[in-house]
């Protein structure tokens, strides 16, 4: 039997809360802390129908990030077979590093918690390999290939201050500007009112 995971949901930091421009620190160990954090995030990120999630997101800076993705986004074809069959769906990157990128790029519509309602095409590498901590705390070398290598490089950007529309062309810059001023003044609004 297995004793059910307490997990607590957290608040979504949005754009214009200065917490997502912050980089993450290295986490020096995997405490009952990191593990309390990383099943709330992926708690979180379920609950607001997302496929990944950075600590930055919640308001936090250690450098943990979440993915958990629906099986088929894992095939490039409906049928076909899983890109990255011996990586778990719900993955936890902790202390990620970015190894290798291929030269290869594809481009995608994307969209993320902290920007409601606005998406954008992003050009990515179609595969990474990273190097992260397990969580039992020792150090592993994970490749991802097509969507599931998309999501690591957006959570890992996250990580690090970066931002998915700060990888949008400059016409598509220009096209969200108003949305992106208005989120703003709300996420500043809403920190205002504590
Ligand atoms: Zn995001």
């Amino acid at each position: 039997m297995v004793s059910p995971v307490m997990s607590s949901l957290l608040s979504i930091h949005t754009y214009g809360d200065p917490v997502l421009r912050e980089s993450s620190r290295p986490v020096d160990a995997i405490t009952p802390d990191i593990l309390a954090l990383i099943e709330d995030m992926f708690a979180t990120m379920k609950a607001n129908q997302g496929v990944g999630l950075a600590a930055q997101q919640v308001g936090r800076t250690e450098s943990v990030c979440v993915i958990e993705l629906p099986e088929s986004y894992d095939r490039e074809e409906e049928t076909g077979p899983r890109l990255n069959p011996d990586v778990p769906l719900r993955l936890s990157l902790v202390n990620p590093r970015i190894v290798e990128a291929s030269d290869d790029t594809c481009s995608l519509e994307e969209g993320c918690l902290s920007f409601p309602g606005i998406t954008g095409s992003v050009e990515r590498s179609w595969s990474v390999t990273i190097e992260h901590l397990g969580l039992d705390g020792q150090p592993r070398t994970t490749t991802l290939q097509g969507f599931f290598a998309r999501a690591a490089q957006h959570e890992m950007d996250h990580l690090a201050g970066d931002l998915f529309i700060d990888r949008f062309s400059h016409v598509k810059k220009l096209a969200v500007r108003g949305k992106l001023k208005r989120l703003q003044q709300e996420t500043r609004e809403h920190l205002a009112a504590g």
